[in-house]
């Protein structure tokens, strides 16, 4: 701040105030002592030199800032991104998301860098040139009139805060539109196998060129009314500058008269052009500004408690309470359930595709919260639970699971926790991936390609079984992949899930009957709804939805 203090006066004072003494000093004086002609010539060095150096460590210390600021907003909306609830990934195009922290936050940034780099800058430099018109005038009568000329910086006012509204709302639009740009970026990206297999490459071509077409047209309007500004502004000035130049004409003042007012005036209205360019900036970063809190301010939905209860070395009986759950107001995706799940049993849950089985899970998980009733894990109500402990004791294995970019040990290693006994090459022995990880060129070592590209289907699973495995958690959720597998996959998989169901209370979300002989018991789901409850013997006798499920199959 001082350095652009420092900037700013040796701007607007120094070089006016040079012009007005140092010249006058050289030429107009008869005085032949050339030490004294040496230490006033010296001034223009000097006062460069000290405009120079604060000038510079206005530059870099701003920058510092702008840098600061852009890590601290990626790191907090990549923190925030870790907590917020699943509803809201649900809503978003992750490439959306990517945009917001990148491409805003590095928006933000640069405007506000410059911003920054000309907000002391600037109004000193401008105050100091008025202060030193304002002395010219008292000190010279015939000089006022330039307080005139100063009359017209207010309308200089007019186009900066016209342009200013205008960007904020094309800004604002070019960054939507570049979320887009970077949603279809990595959509196309990651479907590239089903845009060859049903050549959908044209069409994604058109759709890309349009976003792209989108994102130039809003730029350019942007880019139109931010440099609309300096030439509205140096056109209004000029005409102060005219009227300064033929009033001295008239007056017969001295050209040594007039070129420190010249220089003053100039110096005053060089920094309102400057000004108007940061506003339109800051209407730029605001912009960005608006989508970056846009994610910070989401509320989080899923809270942990202020004084959480103890959630450890649990036995894992699940009880639902009178649970009612939607997703949008008045549409039930769960209605009514209560029932209780006993430590160590294992559940299938079945039902046509929309039924609920999913959204039953997730409540274990705490994805959501219930609209309505209670769900206990061994009796404790679990938002009364911090979402970590309740976690802790929950092992997951998705539909279709995620591989990290890392290697196949350290894959299965996301698993540990506290309550985990095996090794990675136990776990990986119980899921039947033993082998095909060995043959791997590195083995355990092997590094995964992004979303395990050089893995089969049925290996992934297998490698998310061992995760699970070693994670060694008293409840297991476990959402059954719906890819055909092959038969040898298929036995494996099988004899895998084998080896991790036991021991722990489970859910599976089965979509195969086969799966339905690892379970005690059997949830039918209907409409958000449990219209069966009980053993495979039991449902085929009493529940019609279940037989017909079941012969469906067959
Ligand atoms: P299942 O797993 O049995 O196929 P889900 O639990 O996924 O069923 O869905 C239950 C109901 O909730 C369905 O009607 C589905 O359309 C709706 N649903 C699921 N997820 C969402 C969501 N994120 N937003 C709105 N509705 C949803």
């Amino acid at each position: 701040m001082l350095a652009g203090v420092g900037y700013g006066i040796a701007t607007g004072l120094g070089l006016p105030f040079m012009l007005n003494k140092v010249l006058p000093n050289i030429f107009g004086s008869t005085d032949t002592d050339l030490m004294k002609k040496v230490w006033v010539v010296s001034l223009i060095p000097l006062s460069f030199i000290a405009r120079g150096i604060t000038g510079y460590l206005n530059t870099y210390y701003i920058n510092y800032c702008g840098a600061y600021i852009l890590e601290k907003i990626r790191t907090q909306l990549f923190d925030y991104f870790q907590v917020l609830p699943y509803r809201f990934f649900q809503k978003r195009q992750v490439g959306d998301l990517i945009s917001r922290s990148i491409s805003d936050s590095q928006v933000l940034q640069e405007n506000v860098t410059s911003v920054a780099n000309d907000l002391i800058k600037q109004p000193v430099t401008f105050v100091g040139a008025i202060g030193y018109i304002i002395f010219l005038a008292i000190k010279n009568p015939e000089l006022a009139y330039v307080l005139v000329c100063l009359a017209l910086i207010p309308v200089c006012i007019l186009p900066i805060r016209h342009f200013g509204k205008k960007i904020r709302v094309k800004a604002k639009m070019m960054q939507e539109k570049t979320g887009d740009l970077s949603g279809r970026l990595s959509e196309n990206l990651s479907a590239n196998r089903e845009i060859r297999a049903f050549n959908l490459q044209e069409k994604e071509k058109q759709n890309f060129r349009e976003t792209i077409k989108d994102i130039f047209s809003s730029r350019m309007k942007v880019i139109k009314y931010h440099y609309l500004i300096n030439p509205s502004v140096e056109i209004i000035t000029s005409l102060g500058i005219a009227v300064a130049i033929l009033y001295a004409s008239l007056k017969h003042l001295s050209l040594e008269d007039l070129s420190p007012v010249i220089m003053a005036l100039y110096l005053s209205y060089d920094p309102i052009k400057k000004l108007g360019s940061v506003h339109t900036r800051m209407k730029q970063a605001l912009a960005s500004m608006d989508r970056i809190e846009e994610v910070l301010h989401h509320p989080l939905e899923v809270e942990d408690p202020t004084t959480p209860v103890p959630f450890d070395r649990i036995v894992g009986k699940v009880e639902f309470r009178n649970i009612h759950f939607s997703y949008e107001p008045n549409q039930a995706a769960l209605n009514s359930i209560t029932l209780c799940i006993q430590p160590k049993e294992v559940v299938a849950l079945i039902g046509p595709s929309g039924a609920g089985k999913t959204t039953f899970a997730n409540l274990v998980l705490r994805y959501f919260d219930p609209t309505d009733g209670h769900l206990l894990i061994d009796g404790i109500d679990i938002r009364n639970v911090n979402q970590h402990d309740l976690r802790n004791q929950i092992a997951y294995v998705p539909q279709n699971p995620t591989l990290f970019n890392e290697s196949v040990r350290n894959n299965i290693l996301i698993g540990k926790t506290e309550a985990s006994k095996l090794t990675p090459e136990e776990a990986a022995v119980l899921a039947c991936a033993k082998n095909f990880i060995e043959e791997l060129p590195e083995g355990f070592d092997t590094q995964i390609g992004e979303k395990g590209s050089r893995l089969s289907g049925g290996q992934i699973q297998r490698i998310a079984i061992a995760r699970a495995l070693l994670r060694n958690a008293p409840i297991l959720i476990l959402d059954e992949a719906t890819s055909a597998l092959d038969s040898e996959n298929e036995h494996t998989i099988q004899q895998a899930l084998q080896n991790l169901v036991k021991d722990k209370t489970v859910f599976i979300i089965a979509h195969r009957f086969s799966t339905i002989s690892l379970a005690d018991r059997i949830l039918v789901f209907e409409n958000g709804k449990t219209v069966g409850d009980g053993t495979h013997k039991e449902l085929i006798k009493e529940c019609d939805l279940y037989r017909r499920l079941y012969d469906g199959q067959k």
